[in-house]
């Protein structure tokens, strides 16, 4: 079914289908677009009419062509085709719950902890993940993006930013998704940063490895590969996610010595089940990705119906923690203006009545005593 499709929108070429221009030039975000992969059900069909003026969608026909053409509920579907759920709206949401605009110090600078800070390159994407946690900024249609000047300004400001704060130690491109820009631009970026002598490390996060595979070249590695220590972190979801595409392309990034971990966020109907996301830890180790981070789904303005409880999340984590090979397991956390807090449950060591008296408590649920 997938390559019947694919040979008739690519004309039979795998040329095409593996050039992620391509793959960006034809981006479905069109409901006649999108007939063409799945058997769009109507309330889809009346959110893409409902959501036009209110939230941006896009979808790479690679990202489509993983999608259950029959399954309105296909884990690739609910993060990618807009959803009438968007526009309830809990009063306890907010467009920034995280309080990224709180810590902006400039136009595209985040500087929430002491040594590091987000750097926003862009509020475009390949696709608009439903659930994205900077929906305000990247999916809200109008001009209430983030960036107050617009795209086009300069980086001036931010680069002097971090230039004269030399605590910052680690700069994170994120957007937005960094990879939609040209090699050439993201390198002046990159070289920019890399002028910078208390810059030790440089990340990128970035979900084309999922979205769009094909952007991951060997020119674009060898390009990252020349600004050294270089990490990307990427953002996997469901074990229908890894595909042989998707693989090739980590595997490229880490051939060039970039390391890849992942940061998945817990989502309702998505991934919360203790099998799906066991699933999808150990195929991202079979892929030498590392998981880095679990999410509890922010409560912004649009993502709402995809938030489960902690509760929930604790169990998914616990059913992994001592079960699976230790690296597979990633952090819990809750993203608050706080920062990202751990929200494992605390039931794994607590303190006892008696000085330097430890309970503690295994995968198994069996407990024990530790004394210092
Ligand atoms: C997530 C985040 C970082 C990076 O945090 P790590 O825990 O080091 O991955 C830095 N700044 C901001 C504002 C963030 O949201």
């Amino acid at each position: 079914m997938r390559n019947i499709i694919v040979r008739s929108v690519t004309g039979n070429s795998d040329e095409a289908w593996s050039d992620w221009r391509w793959q960006m030039r034809n981006r479905i975000s069109t409901l006649d677009g999108l007939k063409r992969w799945i058997n769009v059900s109507t309330s889809e069909s009346d959110a893409i009419q409902q959501l036009k003026e209110i939230y941006r969608w896009s979808i790479t026909p690679y990202y489509a062509s993983l999608m259950d053409p029959d399954d309105p509920n296909c884990p690739i579907r609910l993060q990618a085709v807009p959803s009438l759920e968007e526009t309830i709206v809990p009063d306890s949401a907010n467009i920034d719950p995280v309080g990224d605009q709180y810590f902006r110090k400039t136009n595209r600078v985040v500087h929430k902890y002491p040594d590091r800070v987000i750097f926003l390159v862009t509020s475009v994407c390949p696709v608009y993940c439903r659930h994205c946690t900077r929906k305000f900024h990247t999916t809200t249609v109008g001009p209430e993006s983030y960036f107050e000047q617009g795209e086009a300004t300069s980086w001036d400001e931010d680069i002097a930013y971090i230039e004269s704060h030399p605590q910052i130690r680690d700069v994170l491109l994120t957007g937005g998704d960094p990879l939609m820009y040209s090699n050439d631009r993201l390198a002046k970026l990159l070289e920019k940063l890399r002028a910078i002598n208390h810059v030790e490390i440089i990340r990128i996060g970035s979900r084309f490895p999922v979205l769009a595979p094909q952007r991951i070249t060997d020119e674009l590695c060898e390009m990252l590969a020349s600004f050294h220590p270089v990490w990307l972190n990427t953002h996997f979801n469901h074990p229908k996610e890894v595909t042989e595409e998707a693989a090739a392309a980590c595997d490229r990034l880490l051939r060039a010595g970039v390391p890849v971990g992942n940061q998945t966020v817990l989502l309702k109907g998505v991934n919360n089940s203790p099998d799906v996301m066991r699933q999808l830890m150990l195929a991202l180790v079979k892929i030498r990705v590392r998981p880095y981070y679990l999410y509890h789904c922010d409560n912004v303005v649009g993502v709402s119906h995809f938030m489960t409880s902690l509760k929930e999340g604790q169990a998914i984590y616990e059913s992994l923690q001592g079960h699976i090979t230790g690296f597979a397991v990633p952090q819990y956390v809750l993203t608050t203006e706080l920062g990202k807090n751990p929200v494992m449950p605390y039931e794994y060591v607590k303190q006892g009545d008696i000085e330097g008296e430890w309970h503690i408590r295994n995968f198994r649920g069996q407990t024990g005593i530790y004394l210092e």
